[in-house]
Formats: structure tokens, sequence, C-alpha cells
């Protein structure tokens, strides 16, 4: 890449970025919430590196993930850069290592068993791993994540694991335009994270909203948003690499 494409790389990522958050703040200051109270999380899966270094010129530091040997690479080409890496793909058991290694954050745990392995691989001297746990609200058997009533017995048992830690809850809704309809999908996983804050167990995280359903979900208590496609442009489609697994996309 050239200086000129460096440059017009640097120039886009700062605007959608900057669209991003007019967006957050705009929903923000719509719906009561706090100026500044929803975090971004930068969706920059199958996107180069050099547009996650332009994010982090741009003032953005957290970034997600869902293909771990992609995501590696990613890591390793930016090590000089302090950026914060949330894991937001489907978990593979031969994969948790790595994750729980490389990442700060997962968002979608749904599996006791990948919790665990999380948990032991973790490397000393790391803070606990960050942990959502994913729900599946709409029950669609392509996405991952834990049917609701599922939840609390899934939080008694994980929550006594070492090395990681639950700070809440993630959903991929099934896509809809309809406003309301999105509005009462978030509405459901917060009302299940109040559920959860009764039996003692207060979750600060609401990891909901990407490009299309933000302002949906910021009016319904989103702590996080993910988004990629608003922030980054359209993804290529992946380069087939050697040991690639499509299956732990999620959409
Ligand atoms: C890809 C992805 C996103 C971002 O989606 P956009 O529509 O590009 O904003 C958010 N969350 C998860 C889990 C994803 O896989």
């Amino acid at each position: 890449m050239g200086p000129a494409d460096a440059g017009a790389t640097h120039a886009a990522v700062a605007q959608g970025l900057a669209r991003v958050r007019a967006r957050m703040r705009d929903a923000e200051r719509r719906f009561g919430r706090e100026p500044g109270s929803v975090a971004l999380l930068a969706v920059s899966k199958v996107q180069a590196p050099a547009k996650i270094a332009a994010a982090f010129d741009a003032g953005q530091t957290a970034f997600g993930e869902s293909y771990i040997q992609e995501a590696v690479e990613k890591m390793d080409a930016l090590a000089g850069l302090p950026l914060e890496w949330h894991f937001i793909g489907r978990i593979q058991a031969n994969k948790t290592r790595l994750i729980s290694e490389r990442f700060d954050w997962v968002h979608s745990l749904g599996d006791l068993q990948h919790a665990r392995r999380l948990g032991a691989q973790r490397p000393p001297g790391h803070p606990p791993l960050k942990v959502c746990i994913q729900v599946n609200l709409s029950g669609e058997p392509t996405k991952g994540g834990l049917a609701p009533d599922a939840l609390a017995g899934f939080i008694a048992a994980a929550s006594e694991i070492e090395g990681i830690h639950i700070e809440g809850l993630m959903t991929l809704p099934a896509p809809t335009d309809d406003f309301d309809a999105q509005r009462g999908a978030f509405a459901h996983l917060r009302t299940l994270r109040d559920q959860v804050a009764q039996t003692g167990l207060p979750l600060a995280t609401l990891s909901m909203g990407m490009s299309d359903d933000l302002e949906a979900a910021i009016a319904e208590g989103a702590s996080i948003v993910r988004v990629g496609t608003a922030l980054f442009g359209p993804r290529q489609p992946r380069e087939p690499r050697s040991g690639a697994d499509p299956s732990n996309s999620q959409r």
C-alpha cells in the first residue's frame, strides 16, 4: 500500500468512526442514556491491520474479531499498539487456549466446557478473562448461545470458575428492519440481566447492537455496541486459508 492509499484509509476510517460515534451519542441523548455511557467495540474481522491502526490513531482501542487465526496474525502485526481484543466468534474447544492466552474479552460464551477450558488456560499473571454469556433469544439453531431458560444454571456453575469473570450478557438477534421488534429483542436481554441481578449477581455489561440496530440497543440499555460495517465499510469475502473453518462465523 502506497502513502496515498494509506492516507485514504486513514481518512475513511476516521470518518466512519466519527459517524458511528455521532449515532451513538445521538441515541444516548434521545433515549435518556448518560452521555458517553455506551462503549464502542470496533468489529475488525476480515479488515486489514492498516484499518485497525487507523482506527487506533482516531482514538479507538477495543477491537472485535471472530476468526482466531486471522486475529492472532493481526495482533502480532499490531503488537506495538496498546489494543484491547474481544473474541466475538463461535468458540471451538480446540481454540480455547489461543483465545484465553491472546484475548481480553470473550462475548460468545455459551458452553460450560468451554468456560472451564478458558479459565484453566488463562495464563498465570493475567487478570481473569472477561466473558459475556451469549443468549440465543430467537432459537435459531445456526446461532450460538444459551436458551434463556438455561441461563441461571449456567451462571451458577460458570461463576465458580477461576480464570474467567462473568461481565454480562450478549445477544445477536434475528435481523429485522422494524425498530420496535429490534427493541423487543434487546429489552428481553435486559430483562434477563435484571433477573440475574436479583439472584445476587449484578452484571454490568449488555453487549448488544450492531451496524443496523445500535440505536434500538442503546434505547434498551446496551453498554457495548459491536459495530463493523458502519465503521469500516463492507467486508470482503474471506480468503480461503488452510485450516480455516467458516462455521465459526455467526452471521
Ligand atoms: C460481525 C459481527 C458484528 C458486527 O456486525 P456489523 O453488522 O458489521 O456491524 C457484531 N457482532 C458479532 C457477533 C459479529 O459476528
